[in-house]
């Protein structure tokens, strides 16, 4: 019987010039971004240049992580303490977390069996809660149909923050994940698609929403030597009333992360091709469904998942077992406690608590892997061959 032997959280070492990069950085020693000799640009507003133009937006902010991207645009667009945000049921913890993070309140919204957003839901939801704010969550990469989202938001009044954390290099009908809504939010955390260990961009083209955000990240007065921030202008009215909650990202970090920028789309394309094996592998495996992957969405296959309908918790159960000792680590939603870095949404109890059915139907079946660009695409075509045993053995045993 065969055995994977890889290790499922070994990501890429970092480029030699980013490497070199870093050193560099830390030979003269200026990490704060603010920190700069006469007609030097900080590395972290070269980033910032170069991720606006990467994703085409006006301007880009460097930050200290994903999460707080997120809590930083929620401020910026005008979130308070007392609001109600709506936000996908089925996401990550940092999501709900950055909510949270300003007093706000998470409404949570019902996810579809192809695990986008349910867009009915968000409908009537936009309409009976008062939210005037959605936190989209392209949740391991699966991205909804975004001109149906962003007519229903335009409707309800609702403006649209993305968190972009599994789509950073994706596109929807050609347009970069991120550049639907007024701000989009990346992680450069080690497990996303650039890695810096810690790190978070945002993107936007409005002035006013990404002056705030600059001020709010701890520019001081500084914010001129934002190479891509909006104009001097824009801060005037707003420089007085913003207060400082620190969370810049630094220039070791932006060093580090820029020369795997112009990586991304050769990134996107290995990760499709292992995305692709292991779908292969699957296909038409009985008591299993894959997730459909639309024409349209270009898609950074950097995790996979699948649905196990109707299956007992007993036969997941089982069926984690087997992959564990064949070397295949999954990951399971319909756990009852939270394990490691998957949590549901009934585990976040800091948020009134909230039902959706459609949501546990959805999330009692789904199983996650990831998929690190270290695995080369045999070893992909080897994770589904086992894979596709183990789901078929439980499956012929009839426990389901
Ligand atoms: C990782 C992640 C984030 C942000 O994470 P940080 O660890 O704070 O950078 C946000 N949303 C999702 C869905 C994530 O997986």
């Amino acid at each position: 019987m065969e055995r994977f032997a890889g290790n499922f959280t070994q990501q890429e070492p970092i480029p030699e010039e980013g490497i070199a990069a870093a050193v560099a950085a830390l030979r003269h020693g200026r990490l704060h971004r603010y920190n700069v000799v006469p007609g030097e640009e900080a590395e972290a507003s070269l980033l910032e240049q170069e991720f606006a133009a990467f994703t085409g937006a006006r301007y880009c902010l460097a930050v200290a992580s994903g999460g707080y991207a997120m809590a930083c645009a929620l401020r910026a667009v005008g979130v308070v303490a007392g609001d109600r945000v709506l936000s996908n049921g089925f996401t990550l913890a940092p999501v709900p977390g950055a909510i949270a993070s300003l007093g706000a309140e998470p409404v949570f919204v019902e996810v579809t069996e192809d695990l986008t957003i349910d867009l009915d839901d968000l409908a009537a939801k936009a309409a009976s809660s008062g939210a005037k704010v959605l936190l989209l969550s392209h949740m391991r990469g699966h991205v909804c149909d975004m001109d149906r989202l962003m007519a229903i938001c335009r409707r309800a009044g609702v403006q649209v923050v993305e968190d972009c954390a599994h789509t950073m290099g994706a596109e929807w009908r050609g347009t970069p994940s991120g550049r639907h809504g007024v701000m989009g939010c990346y992680s450069t955390q080690t497990y996303k698609h650039i890695n810096s260990g810690e790190g978070g961009l945002i993107v936007s083209d409005d002035a006013a929403a990404m002056a705030r955000a600059v001020l709010l990240s701890g520019s001081y007065m500084l914010y001129a030597r934002h190479a891509a921030a909006p104009p001097p202008e824009a801060f005037e009215g707003l420089k007085w009333d913003t207060p400082n909650i620190s969370g810049r990202m630094d220039n070791l970090r932006a060093a580090i992360l820029r020369p795997q920028l112009p990586l991304l789309a050769d990134r996107r394309a290995r990760w499709r091709e292992r995305y692709v094996a292991v779908e292969a592998g699957l296909e038409g495996t009985p008591g299993l469904r894959l997730i459909p992957r639309p024409d349209h969405e270009a898609y950074v296959g950097s995790s996979f998942q699948l649905l196990l309908p109707g299956w007992r918790p007993e036969a997941v159960q089982a069926l984690l077992a087997r992959a564990a000792a064949r070397g295949v680590e999954l990951k399971w939603f319909g756990a009852a406690e939270p394990v490691a870095f998957t949590s549901r949404y009934d585990s976040w109890r800091y948020a009134p608590a909230q039902r959706l059915p459609r949501t546990d139907a959805v999330l009692a079946g789904l199983i996650d892997m990831r998929l690190p660009l270290t695995f080369s695409v045999e070893d992909c075509a080897q994770i589904a061959r086992i894979l596709r045993a183990e789901v078929s053995a439980v499956w012929q045993a009839g426990t389901v």
